[in-house]
């Protein structure tokens, strides 16, 4: 594999407001700021609708900003740009493509000469574990192995940067453990800077080398968590105790941030439950969106 210069992120004062239907302002994104260095791998935890999917369309150039500035290795974000490689919680293969196929797909649809990253879409395949699949088509495959093409599809323009948004939602969690550690092990070597949004702390902390947790209502920024280095990311990780405590404050990080039902259930100041004034703002942490 190609060893990338990842590219730089950089959000400043990012604020988001939607428009419902009727007109109305949501706000899905606050005073957002962070970097992002070249070939980090940065994490983002937060419960649902906090802004999350909201904040990697508009890093990819899908979304626009209401204020506040992005920069891609110093170069604002103006639209989509060719550096990246996306992959999202539904794998979106092409049912009618094998294997090869849809990896391929991110040449074909650029318009670029097949001939020269045949080789590459191969290797690929080979390194996520699916040699001799090549000629198999996407229902003949389980959900692991689908978002292992999408994730081969996703880097094979050698892109400088990945954002995943909740990949491996629809994988067994054995399935999902091993999928870890491959990605892992993947984006390192590749040198590339990748942005993962995940719903579950421990595949945060696993694969990053920082968590930024999100607060919701509007979405902004409630802190950011290094993890300590540990190359390779191995499953043994898991289990040390470097892994469990900065799993701890990153849990400690979230529910610090977001109302609890526990927190709901605290008297006011008249001795009433206070449940019916937070349930409205809880929303449904435990969701896929
Ligand atoms: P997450 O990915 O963290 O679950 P999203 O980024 O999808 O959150 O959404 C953040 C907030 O913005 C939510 O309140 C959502 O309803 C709202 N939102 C997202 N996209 C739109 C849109 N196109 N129009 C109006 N509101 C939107
Ligand atoms: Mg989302």
């Amino acid at each position: 594999m190609h060893n990338l210069a990842g590219a730089e992120v950089v959000a400043e004062s990012v604020c988001k407001t939607f428009r419902t239907k009727g007109g109305q302002p949501v706000q899905a994104l606050r005073d957002v700021s962070f970097r992002v260095n070249g070939g980090e791998f940065l994490s983002i935890v937060g419960p649902s609708g906090c802004g999350k999917s909201t904040l990697l369309m508009m890093i990819a150039g899908l979304e626009s900003l209401t204020t506040g500035h992005l920069a891609i290795d110093g170069n604002s974000v103006k639209g989509p740009s060719e550096v990246l490689g996306v992959a999202f919680q539904r794998d979106n293969l092409f049912h009618w493509r094998t294997v090869l196929g849809n990896v391929m797909a991110q040449i074909d649809l650029r318009g670029w000469k097949r001939s020269k990253w045949e080789d590459r879409a191969r290797n690929l395949i080979h390194m996520v574990g699916l040699e001799g699949f090549e000629n198999s088509y996407p229902s003949q495959l389980s959900g692991g192995m689908r978002q292992r093409v999408a994730l081969c599809r996703a880097l094979l323009h050698e892109p400088q940067m990945l954002l995943l948004d909740e990949p491996f939602g629809a994988v067994d969690a054995l399935t999902r453990e091993q999928l870890n550690v491959d990605v892992a092990t993947i984006c390192a070597s590749a040198g590339v800077t990748t942005l993962l949004v995940t719903h579950d702390i421990n595949e945060a902390v696993f694969m990053g080398n920082r968590v930024m947790v999100l607060a919701p209502r509007p979405g902004r920024v409630a802190g950011i968590v290094d993890v300590p280095t540990f190359t390779p990311r191995t499953s043994e990780f898991r289990v040390t105790p470097e892994f469990l405590n900065v799993s701890a404050d990153v849990r400690a990080m979230l529910e610090g941030s977001t109302p609890t039902p526990t927190a709901a259930w605290s008297p006011d100041r008249n001795g009433r439950r206070q449940e019916d004034h937070h349930n409205s703002q809880l929303g449904s942490g435990n969701e896929q969106s």
